[in-house]
């Protein structure tokens, strides 16, 4: 069942018409991951080389944030990479990255989370925690824990370097909560 459901994603072209161009579809992880991160939707860089988070979000996320390496961020037994939209979705008329299409979520994302067998999710990006904790401040989110199918749910901000002003404000994410979360993520990649 997981396989057939990552084949139909992997040839999904939904949105083709809207974006303007092939859509790509950006799937890392398998139905046991012992983390499954849900972000908001793979930047130019990430549609280019087909890995999720191989660029500036990445970088600080992996090394920064998380403090593991790039080998522990990428083995599928440790994290199921996902997304509110598998696939980039292409510049506004600002030059932002598109929002993720909406449809990816009712399309496919809420199929994957009924099918993995995770021990823990992180939610990237206040759109992301929007949808799954819909009544809660986005902040008073990323300060504590959070459970999402009785699992733990760590949510994050958006380690875009575009984020920074969020980063500055609440001190506290950086000083005191991402040395709790360094530590659960550290305890479950070491725990077979
Ligand atoms: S974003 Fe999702 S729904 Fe749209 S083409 Fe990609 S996989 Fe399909």
């Amino acid at each position: 069942m997981f396989e057939s459901l990552m084949n139909e994603i992997k040839r999904c072209r939904f949105c083709q018409e809207n974006f303007g161009f092939e859509p790509t579809p950006i799937l890392w992880g398998k139905e046991n991951s012992k983390i499954v991160q849900i972000s908001q939707a793979p930047s130019k860089n990430v549609h280019d080389t087909k890995k999720p988070f191989n660029d500036q979000s990445g970088k600080t996320l992996i090394h920064k944030w998380y403090q593991i390496s790039e080998e522990e961020f990428y083995n599928t037994d440790n994290f199921y990479i996902g997304a509110l939209a598998h696939c980039y979705p292409g510049k506004d008329k600002n030059g932002g990255d598109r929002k993720p299409p909406k449809c990816c979520y009712n399309k496919w994302v809420e199929k994957e989370m009924q099918i993995l067998d995770n021990q823990i999710y992180i939610i990237i990006g206040a759109l992301s925690a929007k949808i799954f904790f819909p009544n809660e401040k986005f902040v008073d989110l990323v300060l504590k824990n959070n459970y999402l199918h009785g699992k733990l749910a760590i949510v994050l901000p958006h380690p875009s370097p575009l984020n920074r002003r969020f980063l500055k404000a609440h001190s506290d994410f950086e000083n005191n909560r991402l040395p709790e979360i360094r530590a659960k993520i550290k305890e479950i990649i070491n725990t077979d």
